[in-house]
């Protein structure tokens, strides 16, 4: 458990407070009290009469915010970076799968902690991993992770990732198209250890608590690729403990047509077997039908909006206009950092500007202002933290960030969201704190070495490529014909919805 000191009295003062409460408010010149982990008090400038000793953080000339939420990563890809190209989902999981397997535990912490120190250096104070240990996840393995996260000092919420099929059973691939020798290979892998993640999940869940910086919740991989099996077990799992669960979702059109009943679609029936509740969340929802939509907005459910690794790897475009019309909560995830850098402001650019293209309505464009509180507001409520994070205001945790807008990139100064939607990149970031810890310092983290961590990183990498067999690799090889006629055949096969854009 965590040992910080919970009751050092502090108040940053002097910046515009961009609340992102129930009216967004807005304080020129204002204060936000904190006292251990809470706020206590957000307003103008001489209204809170303190009492008592008190840390004094002027801040004059800032932008005051709540700590931004990347509601999905993968904190193993950190020491994947630049090593995907030109590659749809169903190849690049081949390589994945190849280069992200078997890692130790020190290996897990290390990805956990630099996963952290880019976010946490960009503004991001929250973060939802979809945490994959590969072939199986061990209880060692979490721990790990969960020390990499609390060392490093960011919120997080693990949600274990896990899936029971061959990954070829799990695509539209027709498996007479394999090499006998690749065939051969798959059908000779073991089956993931499901008693084993179970067991690890019923005591892990249980020790979850407020008083903790992470938070493990379950975690499929996709619906397509696990059994009915394995999908009812996870169903009596969350409606006996409510702990939470993230899962990919309709990512790309080679998902969309693996729907057991195309008519009802994989939304529906994780609703009918119980998975998905207001703790549930939906990641990518790119190929998603009216129905599972509907089927969504059912649920109660949060959808994670990805559109980096979405375009970088051709998914597609999510129909997020329409998720907002049905009133369905979209958060913001960056997505693995083999994608991109993990950087929210590019994130919600992105998906901001993406959303312009696909509807005639130029009135229904989103503004700055309800982008950025659609990933602080959804994102918290995806993390399992509604209301505690994502808005500064008495009573919720002390998870927030300053900017400092100086400089060529920003001046002169127009709206304030504005700014921070379309010409921030999180280097404006100046200082942050999480949990009432100052956590970045006039730019420098204080809680970890980051030279040690990206020295250490990048050692581990240099091993894990010297280990990677010629026939690991000869395997992917070996699988690219297949692969490629799936997914051209797929794309071009006729489907009830488009998502990606072809242009006529
Ligand atoms: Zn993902």
């Amino acid at each position: 458990m965590d040992q910080r000191v919970k009751k050092n009295r502090f108040c940053i003062k002097g910046g515009t407070i961009l609340t992102f409460d129930d009216q967004n408010s807005i304080i020129e010149e204002g204060e936000v009290w904190c006292e251990g982990n809470q706020i206590i008090f957000v307003g103008s400038s001489g209204e809170f009469k303190n009492e008592g000793q008190a840390e004094i953080i002027d801040q004059r000339g800032k932008i005051i915010c709540p700590g931004f939420i990347n509601a999905h990563t993968h904190s193993y890809s950190s020491l994947l970076k630049g090593s995907v190209e030109c590659d749809p989902l169903d190849l690049y999981m081949l390589k994945v799968i190849a280069t992200g397997s078997a890692m130790s535990p020190r290996e897990i912490e290390i990805a956990a902690m630099l996963d952290a120190a880019s976010m946490l250096l960009s503004g991001t104070t929250g973060v939802i991993d979809h945490f994959s240990e590969r072939p199986n996840l061990s209880a060692n393995g979490l721990k790990a992770a969960r020390k990499g996260f609390e060392t490093a000092g960011i919120r997080a919420t693990i949600a274990t990732m896990f899936a029971d099929k061959l990954y070829i059973d799990a695509i539209p691939l027709k498996r007479d198209e394999l090499p006998d020798q690749v065939l051969a290979q798959y059908e000779a892998q073991s089956s993931p250890d499901i008693e084993n993640y179970f067991s690890i999940m019923e005591k892990t869940v249980l020790e979850n608590s407020e008083d903790r910086l992470t938070r493990v919740i379950l975690g499929v991989d996709g619906p397509q690729r696990c059994t009915e099996e394995l999908l009812q077990r996870t169903g009596e799992f969350q409606r006996r403990h409510h702990c939470g669960l993230h899962t990919h979702m309709l990512e790309t059109k080679t998902q969309a047509v693996m729907a057991p009943d195309t008519q009802k679609g994989f939304v529906s029936h994780l609703l009918d077997l119980g998975l998905l509740d207001n703790f549930s969340s939906l990641v990518h929802f790119v190929w998603a039908s009216e129905n599972d939509i509907s089927a969504a907005r059912e649920s109660g459910v949060t959808v994670v909006h990805c559109p980096a690794s979405n375009t970088m790897l051709g998914a597609g475009v999510s129909p997020i206009l329409k998720l907002r019309e049905a009133n369905i909560p979209v958060a913001f995830g960056t997505d693995g950092s083999n994608c991109g850098p993990p950087s929210l402001f590019e994130t919600m650019r992105l998906g901001c500007f993406l959303m312009r293209l696909t509807d005639p309505n130029f009135e229904k464009w989103v503004r700055s202002e309800d982008i950025l509180k659609s990933n602080l507001s959804a994102g918290a409520r995806a993390m399992g933290w509604d209301g505690k994070i994502g808005v500064l205001k008495k009573g919720a945790l002390a998870d927030l960030i300053c900017f400092d807008l100086s400089g060529h990139w920003h001046e002169p100064y127009g709206d304030i969201t504005s700014h921070l939607l379309y010409y921030e990149t999180g280097q404006s970031v100046s200082d942050v704190w999480v949990d009432g810890q100052r956590v970045v310092n006039n730019r420098n983290l204080t809680s970890i070495d980051i030279n040690s961590v990206l020295e250490e990183a990048a050692e581990i990498r240099r091993k894990r490529e010297l280990s990677l067999s010629i026939d690991t690799l000869q395997r992917i090889e070996l699988q690219y014909p297949a692969f490629k006629k799936m997914i051209v055949d797929t794309l071009e096969h006729d489907f009830p919805i488009e998502r990606r854009m072809p242009l006529s």
